[in-house]
């Protein structure tokens, strides 16, 4: 049942939850020739930034090289699914209703820059007023602010 939810959703993996995960040395070696971007942190570690470029979809592209974060992560969503605490039709409703709203968000922020990796929530997280009556930023943050709640309560849980 998770495995099935997690093809249908793939949000741990595109920048809609987090922004980045740890990977050993070992596994920045690994996945670094399939093109992952990857970036030093301060405390030493390596860090796998998301979106991960391997992701087709909403499937891994790299399932056999993944590291162990990825194969060890579950949400809160998968884990109620998991322990029958949520009807596993219930949560495809809540990843539905997650992509309708990131693909709203995208359609306010528009088409992304060449180049720009960032995931759809990050934009919006990062999008800045042009005046002090900024329409259009107004209403991405709302709608960022919605997803955001929805994201926190169904898949992030509390910290
Ligand atoms: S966010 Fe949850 S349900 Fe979606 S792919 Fe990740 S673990 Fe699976
Ligand atoms: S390596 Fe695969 S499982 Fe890990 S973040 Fe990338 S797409 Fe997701």
């Amino acid at each position: 049942m998770l495995s099935e939810l997690c093809t249908r959703c793939g949000l741990c993996c595109s920048g809609s939850l987090f922004t980045f995960l740890p990977v050993t040395a070992e596994e920045a070696d690994r996945v670094r020739p399939l093109g992952v971007r990857l970036e030093p942190r301060r405390d030493g570690r390596t860090a796998m930034l998301l979106p991960c470029a391997v992701l087709q979809g909403t499937r891994c592209g790299a399932y056999g090289a993944r590291p162990a974060r990825c194969r060890e992560y579950v949400c809160q969503l998968g884990r109620a699914v998991e322990k029958g605490e949520r009807p596993f039709e219930h949560a495809l409703t809540i990843v539905s209703e997650v992509k309708e709203q990131l693909e709203a968000l995208a359609e306010l922020l528009g088409p992304p820059e060449p180049g720009d990796a960032r995931s759809v929530v990050q934009r919006a997280q990062q999008t800045e007023a042009r005046e002090p009556d900024d329409a259009r930023f107004k209403t991405i943050r709302q709608a960022a602010r919605s997803l955001d709640a929805m994201l926190q309560h169904y898949f992030v849980g509390p910290s």
